[in-house]
């Protein structure tokens, strides 16, 4: 992708922590682990570092690099510390909403990647405890929830254990609590989280490629239903509830980078895969295949390789500019996405095109790729989709719009290819998604066949 990121299913957050025995200057650390997690979320970012049991937290608007700089970082003083990258599907974009959140009474800070679906009953019952909230988010109501079973005379683990038995939704999530660092994931494993390590320093973070960026290794992901506490540089961990696995499939096909590994799952490769066999399912004769740049890239290159038709360029993407789909006014998009993708015309000019992406949510901006190829000379173009219809919105934290607003929910494939002036229009089977993986069925799959975990 991102040619048409307005036109996609957006991610909420990323999360990224660091347990330290010696090094008190980890925020530096935290600060390069977030700038490689920046696709999850471009709205907001924040470190807390733990310095001597208090808890120092900087966090606001903006990108990772807007948001911090060496002063910034060099008064972030902590050997423990947590960060994250906010993209806001639940409430405002503002400074309040930004995490990590910090309760630096009870020295504890939180940092959340996910959605909680039974929040207003929850919500109420703290509410009418005194429990006071002073933002709009849910990972409010779960630091507050954690607070009231710590306040029942619970030891930590089991105010940890009751809290996250008593949320229900998508959720990857660290925390420092005291002079620990805590990671959480979901019982269904929804959202990802690894751990990683170098020089005896644990990392946890939403996605490998954190780790890559900090040249650490990658130990494992976090099981679902599972909490890992870091203390001491020993890792404890235990399973706090019944759990099955359930990846988000839009991690693979989408969110997640391509140098990382969620869950055993090499995602340039499974791309690349789905691109193979989406060749295989669906072949058509043409002159070249080409991708919207960046993430359909690698399953162009597998439908490349598999139809021997040879891969080029299509498309020159700025990359100066932020993902266009977290402008929220439908103008600005607009007016970026003229800005960001500027064609090739030398490779477009009387080509018979199979122009390969990784979804199309509402049909409207592959319709006008596919009408800026051909006013630049294209025969045909045939459009190639690198996971099925999206037929059904997302309820566990993905930012898909509303059914009626998903063309696949409304139209069958031949009206849609019309709609968009594709010349062919095919999709990758939901079987042949899930066996471009290399797993089993392990996956939510909730937005394709309407089945949801939760
Ligand atoms: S419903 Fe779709 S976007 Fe939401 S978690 Fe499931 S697969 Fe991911």
């Amino acid at each position: 992708m991102i040619l048409n990121s307005n036109d996609k299913p957006k991610e909420k957050c990323g999360v990224f922590g660091i347990y330290s025995k010696e090094n008190n200057y980890i925020s530096e650390l935290i600060y390069y682990g977030l700038y490689a997690l920046q696709h999850r979320g471009q709205e907001g970012a924040g470190i807390t570092v733990n310095n001597n049991s208090l808890l120092n937290n900087y966090k606001n608007t903006g990108l990772v690099s807007e948001v911090f700089n060496e002063n910034i970082l060099k008064d972030l003083l902590g050997n423990i510390g947590i960060g994250h990258v906010r993209y806001s599907t639940f409430g405002e974009n503002n400074l309040y909403n930004t995490q990590p959140l910090v309760c630096n009474k009870n020295k504890i800070s939180l940092a959340h990647n996910g959605h909680l679906v039974n929040i207003n009953s929850i919500k109420n019952k703290l509410l009418k405890k005194g429990y006071n909230f002073h933002t709009s988010i849910d990972s409010e109501i779960i630091l507050n929830l954690y607070l009231f079973f710590k306040n029942c005379n619970l030891d930590f683990r089991e105010a940890l254990k009751e809290t996250f038995n008593s949320i229900k939704g998508s959720f990857s999530i660290v925390m420092i609590i005291g002079d620990k660092l805590i990671g959480i994931r979901d019982p269904y494993g929804i959202k990802p989280l690894c751990l990683g390590e170098k020089n005896g320093d644990y990392i946890l973070t939403s996605e490998s490629c954190a780790l890559n960026t900090l040249e650490a290794n990658f130990i494992r992901d976090i099981n679902p239903g599972e909490i890992i506490i870091i203390d001491n540089n020993k890792i404890n961990s235990f399973t706090y509830t019944e759990h099955t696995k359930n990846l988000c499939i839009f991690e693979i096909i989408y969110f997640a980078r391509r140098d990382s590994i969620i869950d055993g799952i090499n995602i340039y490769a499974s791309r690349k895969r789905a691109g193979i066999i989406l060749a295989k399912e669906s072949p058509i004769d043409a002159d070249i295949v080409m991708a919207i740049p960046t993430s359909g890239v690698a399953a162009a290159l597998g439908y490349s390789e598999e139809s021997k038709i040879p891969y080029a360029e299509g498309f020159v993407k700025n990359e100066y500019i932020g993902r266009t789909f977290i402008q929220p006014k439908q103008k600005t998009r607009k007016q970026k996405i003229n800005i960001k993708l500027n064609v090739i015309k030398e490779n477009i000019k009387n080509k018979r095109i199979i122009l390969v992406d990784d979804s199309i949510v509402r049909g409207n901006t592959i319709k006008k790729t596919i009408q800026k190829l051909k006013l630049n000379g294209a025969k045909k173009v045939h459009v190639r989709i690198s996971s099925p219809p999206i037929k059904h919105p997302c309820y566990l934290g993905i930012n898909t719009p509303k059914k009626n607003e998903l063309i696949a929910s409304n139209e069958d494939i031949e009206s849609i290819r019309k709609k968009i002036d594709a010349d062919t229009l095919n999709y990758i089977s939901l079987n042949g998604l899930i066996q471009s993986t290399g797993k089993d069925n392990e996956f939510c799959l909730g937005c394709f066949n309407n089945e949801y975990p939760i």
